[in-house]
């Protein structure tokens, strides 16, 4: 195979064709301030109008409940902290799970600097919460519960839906990091009752830094960027609106396309994952089945040294992830492996694999027979 590899579509994607398309009259000749109240600036205007109305719809949502911010990681920034702020009146107790992006989990860190108490949940070795521990830990001063919509490490999908219910039945307000789900699984804010929900553009074929943040109409949220009165004075800052021309776009798109990709993916996958678990001592990390993401794929290969191998993968042009992107050159052992109990070696020997929309059979084929031969020479010689 002389093209390049690329699996690691958790991590980034690049742009869509049609998405750069309609984002650049924006970055050209339509430049105008879509604040400034001239006629030239209406252009931009409607663009943003535009975008919010394709975002909103592909989440169930109304367009005034959709806020533009710069990514994934603003959105979880803003819909914890406001919530936080807003609420210490009512209680400063919030609860999250230990499998989440560090976009939360360091923002819950940073909140406990600030007297607010996290609760933390367990999941078990798929990487699922336990409604009933979740239910057991809402107290009368739970203000939030913020857990992940799926996994960007090992493609858990969570049981939105009922912990939407239990959130709504005891009052306490749910917000879900959608980022990896967003475009690539169905999600309905009203059915699954999210009342905030955190998406971010480069995560299905749109730019980098530009996102968005649902926030159910009538929640009360602190701001977090304070300016110039954007967006209804929620989120200030004059827009990107490329970028949000972009998103929407993407998002348009993705929707569309979404179960014809999904049944693509999960054969992919389910392709690859039985191909790596013929070689000896592999084990899967994760979920199977409808619980998984599709295009997710995270295996161990007992003895053998991760870092080596992605250096291996690397020189050969297969562009895969070892551990989280995020966490990648740090030598700490995943937290997502860790709190699924996966055994510290097996979490230095765990590799990535996420695939998307460019992702090919014979792209699979290529992967298993040269992960075999590598890992069996690596082996023989160790
Ligand atoms: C990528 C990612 C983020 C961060 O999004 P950015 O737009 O890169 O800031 C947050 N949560 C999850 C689950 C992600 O995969």
């Amino acid at each position: 195979m002389k093209n390049d590899i690329y699996v690691d579509y958790a991590a980034t994607t690049y742009i869509k064709n049609e998405v750069l398309d309609s984002m650049l009259p924006y970055l050209k000749e339509e430049f105008a301030n879509p604040s400034s109240i001239y006629r030239i600036a209406r252009k931009e205007k409607n663009a943003i109008r535009d975008a919010k109305f394709k975002t909103a719809i592909s989440i169930n949502a109304l367009e005034d409940e959709i806020f533009f911010t710069s990514g994934g990681s603003e959105s979880d920034n803003w819909a914890i902290k406001g919530i936080a702020f807003a609420n210490t009146h009512k209680g400063k107790h919030i609860i999250t799970t230990k499998i989440e992006h560090e976009a939360v989990l360091n923002t819950c860190k940073y909140l406990e600097s600030k007297e607010f108490e996290i609760t933390y949940l367990d999941v078990d070795e798929e990487g699922i919460i336990s409604l009933e521990e979740l239910n057991n830990t809402i107290r009368e001063d739970t203000i939030l519960v913020s857990i992940m919509f799926a996994n960007n490490e090992i493609g858990t999908i969570q049981p939105i839906e009922k912990i939407g219910e239990i959130c709504r039945k005891r009052g306490v307000l749910f917000h879900t990091d959608a980022v990896q789900a967003i475009g690539h699984i169905p999600v309905d804010v009203q059915k699954m009752n999210i009342d905030l929900l955190s998406m971010s553009a480069h995560k299905f074929y749109g730019p980098k830094g530009i996102g968005a943040l649902y926030i159910k109409k009538g929640i009360k949220i602190d701001n977090l960027i304070h300016g110039g009165s954007q967006q209804r004075a929620k989120r200030s800052g004059t827009e990107n609106v490329a970028g949000i021309v972009g998103l929407g776009e993407a998002i348009e798109l993705s929707i569309k396309n979404l179960n014809t990709e999904m049944d693509r993916l999960n054969y992919l996958r389910d392709k690859l994952i039985k191909g790596l678990l013929e070689i000896q001592n592999t084990k899967l990390n994760g979920p199977v089945g409808t619980k998984r993401l599709p295009g997710n794929v995270n295996v161990s290969f007992k003895g053998i040294d991760g870092e080596a191998l992605f250096i291996t993968l690397d020189s050969m042009g297969i562009y895969a992830s070892s551990g989280s992107a995020c966490s990648a050159g740090s030598v700490e052992p995943s937290h997502v492996l860790t709190a699924i109990k996966v055994p510290n070696d097996m979490i230095k020997s765990s590799i990535r694999f996420s695939m998307g929309e460019k992702t090919e059979e014979e792209e699979i084929d290529y992967l298993i027979k040269n992960l075999r031969e590598i890992v069996e020479r690596i082996r023989k010689f160790s």
